[in-house]
């Protein structure tokens, strides 16, 4: 066969067409009995494909490893991932906040049509043949990928291989990590994996009434605010969720690259959290301050400040007697109440990971240089991008980069192979 794909998510989906419709033999593996089975699931929230923001600012999301991805989302960028989801016949919209969704916000019709096409190319492209099952161990001494299959173990030679064998979280959809002694045994730099747009566990746990009460239920319209040691600020308005342990949710995933590298550093990690973000600190003091008569506090600030339910629990949660009677000290809290955290969940909960292969042991078309013919992409790669459709743009981008860098590899090895034959 001509070439080799290990991992049916996105990044090697995209990769095989590449070199489907560039007429080379595709063969298609994946341990899983069927392909794409995290990216069905990122379609069940609702798929978010890609991001309308300015291209600018999209690549910024890259954070470190921008510089890296803008010349593979140059090509295959957030209008590329639009109009390549139009062609397998679904349209695109904007929605809040600039994030792209399918018209009906579904993956399943998307991968449907997409496998559909692979197996059935109408545009003289050459058929994708698809494995299911097999379970790439590594290479025999010979060079062959040697998988693991239902029927025993079985070695293959391809004249190039794309692996896209994804990161570490969500283990049970197919991508283990399982590949990371693979690679470093062949030779090929990954840095950890660690979890990325992930929760955490709060220092000392929440107490058990604030668990059975408010564990699951969300903060909504809170704002957050980290400044890490490093002084990198995070501030943003949004919703997150209590947890059995601590916090996740999409305003905390937003912050947990500084939240975990602020832990790895120091051991744990504060942000403040303004549970109400639409009234000034003054306000807040004002209404504080209010004379209370014979009502609770609780329902004081329930009336004055619409705080109640969660809002409210975390307050008796995290301040102590003294402060809750000190109207000052209080407003002071009630716009930046420090919650510190002191690990992040485990990398299977995670939505993604950061670490993977690093770029210097791949040249531009993400070959590795330490074994030729040997091409990656997708979230093994060492980058990490916020929810918000990065991930997915960033690993169809690098699918085209990698089915790109075979199609010019295999092409530049037969120019040499006929031209030393001329000059033989
Ligand atoms: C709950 C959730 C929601 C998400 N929502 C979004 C979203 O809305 N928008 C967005 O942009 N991103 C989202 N993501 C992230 C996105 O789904 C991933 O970044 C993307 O699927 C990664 O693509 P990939 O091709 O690199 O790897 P994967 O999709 O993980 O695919 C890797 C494939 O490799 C196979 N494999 C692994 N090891 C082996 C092996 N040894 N042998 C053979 N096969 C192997 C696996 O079975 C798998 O099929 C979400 C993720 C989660 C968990």
């Amino acid at each position: 066969m001509d070439v080799a794909v290990v991992g049916g998510g996105p990044a090697g989906l995209m990769a095989a067409e590449v070199m489907s419709r560039a007429g080379l033999v595709v063969h298609l593996f994946d341990a899983m009995p069927s392909v794409g089975r995290k990216f069905l699931l990122a379609g069940k929230g609702g798929m978010n494909l890609t991001h309308a923001e300015s291209f600018g600012a999209f690549v910024g999301r890259y954070g470190a490893e921008a510089e890296r991805l803008r010349p593979l989302l140059e090509v295959f960028g957030p209008q590329a991932v639009r109009g390549w989801a139009a062609g397998l016949g679904s349209d695109t919209f904007v929605g809040s906040s600039q994030r792209v969704f399918p018209t009906d916000m579904k993956a399943a019709p998307l991968l449907r049509a997409w496998l559909h096409r692979l197996r059935h190319p109408s545009d003289g492209g050459v058929p994708v043949s698809f494995h299911m099952r097999h379970r790439w161990k590594g290479w025999d001494a010979g060079g062959r990928l040697h998988f693991e299959t239902l029927q025993g173990g079985l070695r293959v030679h391809a004249r190039a291989t794309v692996l896209a064998l994804g990161g570490a979280s969500w283990a049970r959809l197919g991508s283990d990590g399982a590949w990371v002694h693979q690679l470093q045994t062949a030779g090929i730099d990954v840095a950890p994996l660690r979890p990325s747009n992930c929760g955490f566990d709060v220092v000392n746990g929440w107490s058990p009434y604030f668990v059975e009460r408010f564990a699951g239920q969300p903060f909504k319209s809170v704002a957050i605010h980290v400044v890490d040691a490093a002084g990198h600020v995070f501030l943003r308005k949004g919703e997150f969720v209590a947890t059995a342990t601590g916090v996740e949710g999409s305003l905390i995933y937003a912050a947990s690259s500084l939240l975990r590298d602020e832990i790895e550093r120091t051991g744990r990690a504060t942000f403040e959290l303004d549970l109400l973000p639409d009234r000034s600190a003054d306000q807040v003091l004002a209404q504080v301050s209010h004379p209370r008569g014979s009502r609770s506090l609780s329902s004081h600030l329930k009336s004055r400040l619409a705080l109640e339910g969660i809002k409210m629990a975390i307050v008796n949660e995290r301040v102590d007697k003294a402060t809750l009677h000190d109207p000052a000290r209080l407003a002071v809290l009630l716009k930046a109440l420090p919650i510190t955290l002191v690990r992040p969940r485990p990398i299977d909960e995670a939505i993604s990971s950061a670490g993977g292969v690093v770029w210097s042991a791949l040249d531009d078309s993400l070959m590795a240089r330490a074994r030729p013919g040997l091409f990656c992409a997708g979230e093994m790669l060492d980058w990490e991008a916020p929810t918000g459709g990065y991930l997915l743009t960033a690993c169809l981008a690098s699918g085209v980069r990698a089915g790109k860098g075979v199609v010019a590899h295999l092409r530049a090895a037969i120019q040499s192979t006929s031209a030393s034959r001329i000059s033989e």
